[in-house]
């Protein structure tokens, strides 16, 4: 796959795009046989959407730059897809904010820990920032949790008081939001737990958010009384509505 050319011409070229980006960071050694899977249901959920930022989506990204903008601590935590999908625009974004990067797999192995910190470091050396990135020494535990999953730093995780998450599992996203933290959610399943469980969750494609923030954190936006389960009908209205708000031919 990582030898496919992918011709920008056709209709699906975006998605074509991180198709490939995802399956180079699997020959890397980056990601879990299950990345592709999860990977998948994104996608399934992306076309349902017209693969576009829609406006409730752009809205709960606003939230999300104000939040993140406001807290004291913030982290971002990223798993291994979202590492392959927009490695280049979380480090962007929390070089904006001056927090770190916090790397948290479900599926932990040193390889994979080691693939991920490889790459995060590479590019930000070719950017020329100085992230810290945080996750290959763990020692804390997320409270509620067992195993591997629970695993985190004291630095990042730990004492943040938002955190970003895209694509996290359930379970995990449950236990920060019972920590108290403001836990901002990149999610285009309207329906996941993590979508439902979140602060703010963002039901929209993880690389078009990143790029959004990038534009959003500058001017730094006020704090609402964010209405989550609002946000996230208006996602399914979406999904479910007409089919000429989807696609434009
Ligand atoms: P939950 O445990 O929260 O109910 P889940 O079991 O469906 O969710 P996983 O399989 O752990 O979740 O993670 C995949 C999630 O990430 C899916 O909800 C999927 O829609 C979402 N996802 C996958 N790719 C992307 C992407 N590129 N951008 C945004 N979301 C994505």
């Amino acid at each position: 796959m990582s030898e496919e050319v992918v011709d920008p011409s056709h209709p699906r070229y975006q998605s074509l795009m991180m198709r490939k980006r995802i399956s180079e960071a699997g020959v890397k050694g980056m990601l879990a046989d299950s990345a592709l899977i999860a990977h998948g249901r994104g996608e399934a959920f992306d076309y349902l959407l017209g693969e576009q930022t829609i406006p409730s989506a752009l809205e709960a990204t606003r939230e999300v730059a104000a939040r993140l903008v406001a807290a004291k601590k913030p982290v971002l935590s990223l798993n291994g897809n979202a590492i392959a999908l927009a490695a280049r625009e979380f480090l962007t974004i929390a070089s904006q904010l001056g927090c770190p990067i916090e790397i948290n797999i479900f599926y932990r192995t040193p390889q994979r820990m080691g693939a991920l910190l490889a790459h995060l470091k590479l590019l930000n050396s070719d950017l020329g920032l100085d992230v810290e990135i945080l996750g290959g020494i763990p020692d804390a535990k997320i409270p509620g949790l067992e195993g591997p999953r629970a695993a985190c730093q004291k630095d990042g995780i730990l004492e943040a008081d938002a955190i970003l998450v895209p694509l996290e599992d359930g379970d995990r996203c449950e236990a920060l939001v019972a920590m108290g933290k403001d836990v901002l959610v990149i999610d285009l399943n309207p329906l996941s737990r993590s979508a439902r469980r979140g602060t703010v969750a963002v039901v929209d494609e993880v690389s078009r958010v990143a790029t959004n923030l990038i534009q959003l954190i500058p001017e730094k936006p006020e704090i609402t009384n964010w209405d989550n389960d609002k946000a996230l009908q208006s996602a399914l209205d979406h999904i479910v509505g007409d089919m000429s708000d989807k696609f434009e031919s």
